[in-house]
């Protein structure tokens, strides 16, 4: 953010750091992160940590004080959202079955395009499957998608009435055996806002499927409400990863932050457009730098 760069900036220009400065910092730090959306309990773990850091820091003789409270920032920011980027985990029998889930709007089925392409690129044969029967439109959606990935969709026959989810999710991973397909993705239905009904809709999902990964997928602008969404879907799905969606916005990092802290599980991909391109593995390290301005 600019205030945290002219803050980084201010240190930068001076020599020795004391016990004020570092307060002095750490208070502007906070407002920066709150700026950004953080959840406040998060924000204040953070400050507690660099306060921490900063002040048991040996002097080092290649950095002056400054430059040392800039890389404690940096260092544990990275280190907040997860350290290194998680790949995900492939199932040592295939298929390996990947559920997504997430409010409705969220960018899921686009996601879910996203996610089948890149694995096509990567040389797997993934298969989408249609199991928000809800909306009207999404079965046709994830076909459109679909389509501009190259790869196939598992969808009820039209006319056939709304048909059960779980059945077309179970169906479906039978028809990726037969048609040798090793990656399975599973698009789940969501609502604009949690209910009751689409978590457990979701939960017996899992339940048929039993998914190598989880992947919750949440839209990056509506920054720290991501916690409690993401605490709705740990308790009544659970998930083993997040996907920030919607990086593309001037989204700053409150989302991220906030989701990582709270539900301990790895962000491991960010979207960022409406192109199925627009997509990559989430790199803490680039969040950091995007958080810090
Ligand atoms: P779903 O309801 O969760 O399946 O969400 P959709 O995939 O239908 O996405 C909702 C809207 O957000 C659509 O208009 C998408 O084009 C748009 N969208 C999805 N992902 C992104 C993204 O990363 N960036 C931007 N700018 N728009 C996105």
């Amino acid at each position: 953010s600019d205030r945290l760069t002219s803050v980084l900036q201010n240190l930068r220009s001076k020599g020795r750091l004391t016990d004020a400065d570092i307060d002095s910092t750490a208070r502007e730090i906070r407002i920066a992160l709150l700026e950004a959306d953080v959840a406040l309990p998060v924000v204040r773990a953070f400050i507690a940590q660099i306060k921490e850091r900063a002040k048991g820091a040996e002097v080092s003789a290649a950095l002056n004080p400054a430059q040392q409270v800039v890389k404690i920032v940096n260092e544990e920011l990275i280190s907040i959202l997860g350290g290194e980027t998680r790949r995900l985990n492939f199932a040592k029998h295939p298929p390996t079955v990947i559920m997504l889930a997430g409010l409705q709007g969220s960018g899921k089925t686009t996601l879910a395009g996203k996610l089948a392409r890149w694995l096509r690129e990567q040389s797997h044969a993934p298969l989408l499957v249609a199991c928000d029967l809800q909306r009207p439109n999404a079965v046709t959606q994830l076909q459109v998608v679909g389509e501009r990935a190259g790869v196939p969709v598992y969808a009820p026959e039209p006319g056939n009435g709304v048909g059960d989810p779980v059945d077309v999710a179970r169906r479906a991973i039978e028809e990726a055996k037969r048609a040798q397909h090793d990656v399975v993705i599973v698009d789940t239905a969501g609502r604009l806002g949690v209910d009751e009904e689409l978590m457990k809709q979701a939960a017996d999902i899992r339940d048929a499927v039993q998914p190598d990964e989880t992947l919750f997928v949440v839209d990056a602008m509506i920054g720290q409400d991501a916690v409690t969404t993401a605490e709705a879907f740990r308790d009544g799905v659970g998930f083993s990863g997040v996907v920030l969606t919607k990086l593309d916005g001037d989204a700053r990092g409150g989302a991220a932050l906030s989701v990582r802290h709270v539900t301990g599980q790895p962000i491991m991909f960010a979207s960022n457009g409406e192109k199925l391109e627009d997509f990559d593995a989430f790199h803490p390290d680039r969040m950091a730098s995007r958080i810090l301005g």
